[in-house]
């Protein structure tokens, strides 16, 4: 979790993606209930190969690349060699 200094609750500083803000709500609550937190916790949320992926609920990807390269944070991480079966 990253906290901008306007307040804003991120999953971290490399994923621009805002769940809330520190000033509204609680920290703890929205990285325990916001649907942004939630659904990159959830391995079958995942898109592309990364979705696909026996190995998604142990690695699940870089997030943040994801969303750098395609805008869409759930997308195949771009960077990983590995080619799922
Ligand atoms: S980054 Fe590669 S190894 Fe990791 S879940 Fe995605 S496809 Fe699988």
């Amino acid at each position: 979790m990253f906290v901008s200094h306007c307040g804003e609750v991120m999953p971290s500083g490399f994923l621009p993606l805002a769940a809330g803000s520190v000033r509204r709500e609680s920290a703890v609550r929205l990285y325990r209930e916001a649907p942004l937190f939630r659904e990159l916790r959830d391995p079958d949320a995942l898109g592309g190969k990364c979705g696909r992926c026996e190995y998604r609920e142990i690695c699940g990807g870089s997030r943040a690349r994801a969303h750098a390269v395609s805008g869409d944070h759930l997308a195949a991480d771009p960077s990983c060699p590995y080619q799922p079966a």
